[in-house]
């Protein structure tokens, strides 16, 4: 059993008593499928997706006498079909040097954290990585990146509370540049109730750092936290509106009891899973598999 799997699990079991519950059946009649639907709402999945599985599945196995572990493997097979496209590795383009990979999310979906991990996850490889503490309206973001930083071994460019992200953006890629570094991690502010002036400051980074390659940033990771269920899809829709989001990483599925809204997401936005966050540590960071995740989540 794999880190992920086992990890993974002990999350997404919370989002699956219901379908435990509803597991008990041995008959699938329409009563069965739909308690069985109800479970699938009920852990994240979303009205469509549920309805989606469930149609499928009532195809294949209408009337039949099936066990518990059969309706469990069915069901996986039916949602790991929806999360197949969508699971897709982030494999940073090195070509650029550095590739520029900006971080946005609302405040507290564990963007900074995730920054952390992934400078080590790319240290681990032999990359060499640089981070900008572009989250200057919360001062403890600064600090807590600078942790990742003595953690990571990676230099982290900060300035005051209040400095300006985009300044600090073209910092670290000037020193990027200058060590001949792989990767730049920028970390944004996640102020969303400001949505004005969150979408100025995200245009200014990208402008900023566009003076020293017009490509960048080569990607825009958008982090979810998979606790706030249904609202992470109002955020990708938001976000949209002000960045090119290139891929999606979701946080805290460790915890999460609506494990099911990655599942809703990849339906919704067709955009690449990238990685998932499985606790607070720094190797708590795992790539997204379509069919490991499926399996977890119907226990
Ligand atoms: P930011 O505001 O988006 O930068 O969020 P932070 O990185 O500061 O994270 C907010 C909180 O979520 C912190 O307490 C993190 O330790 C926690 N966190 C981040 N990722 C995960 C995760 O995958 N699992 C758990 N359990 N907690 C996480």
């Amino acid at each position: 059993m794999s880190g992920f799997f086992s990890r993974l699990k002990q999350g997404l079991a919370r989002s699956t008593q219901k379908l435990n519950a509803a597991l008990t059946h041995r008959h699938l009649d329409e009563a069965a499928l739909e308690e069985l639907e109800e479970a699938l709402i009920a852990a994240d999945l979303g009205p469509a997706v549920a309805g989606r599985v469930i149609d499928g599945f009532r195809k294949s196995r209408f009337g039949k006498d099936v066990t518990p572990a059969e309706i469990q493997e069915a069901l996986a097979a039916e949602i790991a079909r929806v999360l197949e496209p969508v699971a897709i590795p982030f494999e940073p383009d090195f070509t650029h040097k550095p590739h520029v990979c900006l971080v946005v999310g609302v405040n507290g979906v564990g963007k900074t954290t995730t920054i952390g991990k992934m400078a080590r996850w790319f240290g681990g490889q032999g990359k060499s990585v640089v981070m900008v503490a572009g989250d200057t309206f919360r001062a403890a973001a600064v600090e807590q990146l600078q942790v990742w930083g003595e953690r990571t071994n990676a230099p982290v460019i900060a300035g005051k509370p209040g400095a300006d992200p985009a300044g600090l953006a073209f910092e670290g890629i000037k020193r990027a540049r200058e060590q001949g570094a792989d990767i730049v991690f920028i970390d944004t502010a996640g102020r969303l109730h400001n949505k004005g002036a969150l979408m100025e400051e995200l245009a200014k980074i990208i402008r900023v750092i566009r003076k020293f390659d017009e490509t960048a940033p080569h990607s825009v990771l958008l982090v979810l936290d998979a606790t706030t269920g249904q609202n992470a899809l109002e955020q990708v829709r938001v976000f949209r509106e002000m960045v090119s989001v290139t891929g999606l990483i979701v946080t805290k599925l460790d915890g999460s009891a609506r494990g099911g809204i990655v599942v809703a997401l990849a339906e919704a936005t067709g955009l690449p899973v990238h990685l998932v966050g499985v606790g607070e540590q720094v190797e708590d960071l795992r790539a997204f598999s379509a069919a490991e995740y499926a399996r977890g989540l119907v226990g």
